[in-house]
């Protein structure tokens, strides 16, 4: 790949980066702020949302398209499933091989290059189902 010329790697969106990367989470921009904060006291919430966004352009994090009113962001760029709770909103990495058949089967129907795919999973997280099982009895 080029080097793109656009990437100016900020202490701002360095910091950001690394702080995603190292959770499994899936933040929104809210809680990624209240993570930035610790490490830069003086970032302010449109920086870091900005940033996000940018570094989603760029490729380098992954801006879920998931339900929820809240986008979610991810340090993972690699193809990967989710599985998001239909009461909480969290999610989760499913670990399994991403399916590329399917991307060929796609790619047989359409004009469209298809570049990747995603695919999320929905369900009810342990906490939910514990939460849900406590309300039943
Ligand atoms: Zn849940
Ligand atoms: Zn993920």
């Amino acid at each position: 790949m080029d080097t793109n010329p656009k990437i100016r790697m900020t202490k701002q969106r360095q910091v950001i980066l690394e702080e995603l990367c190292k959770v499994t989470s899936h933040p929104t921009a809210d809680e990624m702020y209240q993570m930035i904060r610790k490490r830069l006291p003086k970032v302010s919430l449109g920086t870091v949302y900005r940033n996000l966004e940018i570094l989603s352009e760029l490729g380098m994090v992954l801006k879920l398209d998931v339900g929820g009113t809240q986008k979610r962001f991810d340090g993972n760029v690699e193809n990967h499933y989710h599985v998001r709770c239909t009461e909480c909103g969290r999610v989760g990495d499913l670990h399994m091989p991403t399916d590329k058949e399917i991307e060929q089967k796609a790619q047989a129907l359409t004009d469209f290059q298809i570049k990747r795919h995603s695919v999320e999973f929905i369900g009810v997280c342990p906490e939910c189902r514990e939460a849900g099982n406590r309300r039943v009895s």
